[in-house]
């Protein structure tokens, strides 16, 4: 028995959709549908929920576990399961590739998943400049990754970090926002940006580092705001007042979560230990595999409202060999 190798992965992910995940019953005068935010920083980010619920969905999908059949009874391992949860399998031996990890609801033998979701949130945000794309990010933001750099003069200066911006000028101009740039040396920074597994190359030569008040404003000011219309599916015209805004991060956004995966050993479901198709225990790795399948489907299915509207989209970059190996 050994419950101490649990597994905590970093995940990097890039929109390659506008990204919309509802705030819920939240509503902003400016919007209607505003996505959600970190009460402490206003900043926007993807809740844990956001994350493991279309993984769930996704992973369901990949490994046939949609709607399935065994003898008589038919399991919906996707989602809820309906209103108790009867309908997950949570099948031990061989372990459900759904049920185990993202955890079941059924009757007296409802099990927490193996795998635990934690928030994404946004460690490089794109604008527009005068000298064209660039992404921001800030010490608090790249806190997560391991990089520690605070910026030397916070309300005014940036830091750049790619090769790209260190021979530019000496400003940045976000139309509403003039920033100098710091003659502080950043190469130790720009070393450690590097070792971010899966980050593109062009983010890493046009990245700049601002304080975290200024991340935040600048992450409000380039959201994306869009206007849609509800249609009446009875009609299929739009309906009466339909027409609504809501909120996006837009396309270029990179963000970063985690998962933590536990092993099953110690597990018991109706007295039965987990065990893989082929027999083996259920570990940490095993738990991971069924969840990158769903992580993957991500880049094709999108995540998050509105994904029939070309959103949501979202390319996770360092999912493990097993996934990302047949594209
Ligand atoms: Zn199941």
């Amino acid at each position: 028995m050994c419950a101490s190798n649990s597994e905590t992965k970093n995940y990097l992910a890039i929109a390659t959709d506008p990204l919309h995940i509802g705030a819920g019953s939240a509503r902003l005068a400016r919007v209607d549908l505003p996505i959600a935010r970190e009460p402490g920083t206003n900043l926007p980010k993807v809740p844990g929920p956001g994350v493991s619920g279309p993984a769930r969905a996704y992973t369901a999908l990949a490994t046939s576990r949609y709607r399935w059949k065994e003898g008589k009874d038919e399991y919906l391992c996707a989602g809820s399961g309906g209103p108790g949860g009867e309908k997950h399998c949570g099948r031990p031996d061989p372990a459900c590739p759904v049920c185990i990890p993202y955890g079941f609801s059924k009757g007296t033998g409802s099990m927490q998943g193996l795998a635990q979701f934690f928030d994404a949130h946004i460690l490089f945000f794109p604008v527009a400049s005068m000298s064209g794309p660039l992404w921001v990010t800030s010490p608090t933001a790249l806190s997560g990754p391991g990089v520690d750099r605070e910026i030397p003069d916070p309300e005014k200066c940036f830091l750049p970090l790619g090769a790209q911006l260190k021979k530019g000028g000496q400003r940045l101009n976000f139309g509403w926002l003039m920033l100098s740039k710091s003659n502080k040396d950043n190469n130790d920074v720009s070393e450690q940006i590097d070792t971010i597994t899966g980050l593109p190359e062009t983010i890493k030569t046009k990245s700049v580092l601002v304080s975290d008040k200024l991340f935040s404003q600048i992450v409000n000011n380039n959201l994306e705001v869009r206007t849609s219309v509800s249609i009446d599916p009875a009609t299929g015209a739009a309906e009466d007042k339909a027409l609504f805004t809501y909120e996006a991060l837009p396309r270029g956004t990179v963000l970063r979560f985690d998962v933590q995966y536990n092993p099953g050993y110690t597990y018991r479901i109706n007295k039965k230990e987990l065990k893989t198709e082929d027999g083996g225990e259920v570990g940490s790795s095993w738990v991971k595999v069924q969840v990158e399948k769903g992580l993957k489907l991500f880049a094709s299915l999108g995540i998050g409202g509105m994904n029939t509207r070309g959103m949501g989209r979202l390319k996770v970059l360092n999912l493990g060999e097993e996934a990302a190996g047949n594209e």
